[in-house]
């Protein structure tokens, strides 16, 4: 990973960050400062060198679990909503429906060279997981939760535009969707990591605000395509 969560507080660093920290702190060596930390799992990370001098990057100091590591055992993925509330559950949908664009566009600018078809995706995994029943579901998280749905391959990007193959995760105490809202508002960071021969390579962290849904969509759909994303909720 070429970037990490600072030793104590939200800001992300770069390896040259890191570096710089460290020395402003007074240590000569960066292996005796405060480790920075794994934006996921949150675990101390350290310095490697790589094969060549701009290959320097983070890795996680032990063999325990991370998401970042195994993606595929994201203890969130494909749970189903546990309580089930037919009127919340309608005015979720319907509220999606009305701001899909709202919805797609900020999609759209978190998930770099989307294709109105992975859109497609996260709509049908949404519906067949029916995201909208969790507990607590604030449907203005809807694109949050999309993201975290399918992985973000080249060959499925716009025009296969994508360079990197990459993915979004919550933080690794989340367990499931209900736990986010646990005390309203967005209870997690959510993070989008990108992968290189399966390699952690960038990680950012993403806005989860919701203002989104006051302006205007940045990007437009056409009826036939509101029409086959709605289809498809
Ligand atoms: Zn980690």
């Amino acid at each position: 990973m070429f970037d990490v969560l600072h030793p104590t507080s939200k800001k992300m660093l770069t390896v040259t960050e890191y570096k710089a920290h460290a020395l402003a702190l007074g240590y000569i060596d960066v292996d005796h400062a405060p480790p920075g930390r794994c934006p996921v799992c949150k675990r101390a990370m350290r310095l490697k060198a790589g094969g060549t001098k701009n290959d320097e990057h983070f890795y996680h100091p032990d063999s325990f679990f991370c998401p970042t590591k195994d993606p595929a055992a994201r203890p969130y993925l494909g749970k189903m909503p546990t309580s089930y509330n037919p009127a919340a559950v309608a005015s979720n949908r319907s509220w999606v429906a009305i701001h899909i664009e709202h919805i797609y566009s900020r999609v759209a600018d978190i998930a770099p060279c989307l294709d109105l078809k992975e859109f497609i995706a996260m709509l049908r995994k949404a519906k067949q997981l029916n995201i909208y029943a969790y507990a607590n579901y604030q449907p203005e998280h809807t694109p949050y939760v999309l993201v975290t749905l399918i992985n973000f391959l080249r060959t499925t990007s716009y025009k296969k535009t994508r360079q990197l193959k990459f993915m979004f995760f919550y933080d690794a105490g989340i367990s499931s969707y209900d736990d986010l809202w646990i005390n309203k508002g967005f209870g997690s960071d959510l993070m989008r990591v990108s992968y290189k021969n399966s390699k952690t390579q960038r990680s950012t962290l993403i806005d989860v605000d919701i203002s989104y849904a006051e302006l205007t969509p940045k990007y437009t759909l056409s009826s036939k395509q509101k029409s086959w994303c709605l289809k498809e909720m």
